[in-house]
């Protein structure tokens, strides 16, 4: 299934603010289309957590996600070749790769919609 809109910006937010209070909220839960067009909009890397002075990805996921449920996310996005980056609770430095960008350019759905 492929999400209706391109640039759809952070739309997956308010789902996620509505799982942000389940105590039971999973890597698979997080969507990461407002994960990668964050880290694309960006032109240097960010990092994770709930810092105030640089982009971390807890902008594109739903407020208050554990640190540890970030870098669990992202260490899958990792995986898949879709980001660069480290998940071992350093600094993050996390960047979109081309593959990452190819699922925005062509507007791929990779993981089932949750909408
Ligand atoms: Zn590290």
């Amino acid at each position: 299934m492929r999400f209706g809109s391109l640039f759809s910006g952070i739309g997956g937010l308010d789902l996620g603010l509505e799982r942000a209070g389940n105590p039971s909220v999973k890597t698979s839960d997080i969507p990461e289309r407002p994960i990668l067009e964050f880290l694309a909009k960006l032109d240097r890397w960010a990092t994770h957590g709930n810092a105030r002075s640089m982009p971390t990805v807890q902008d594109a996921m739903p407020e208050g996600t554990p640190i540890k449920l970030q870098l669990s996310k992202m260490r899958a996005l990792k995986k898949r070749g879709l980001v660069q980056g480290c998940y071992c609770g350093c600094r993050g430095d996390w960047e979109i790769t081309d593959a990452g960008r190819n699922v925005l350019t062509h507007n791929v759905s990779t993981m089932p919609t949750a909408l």
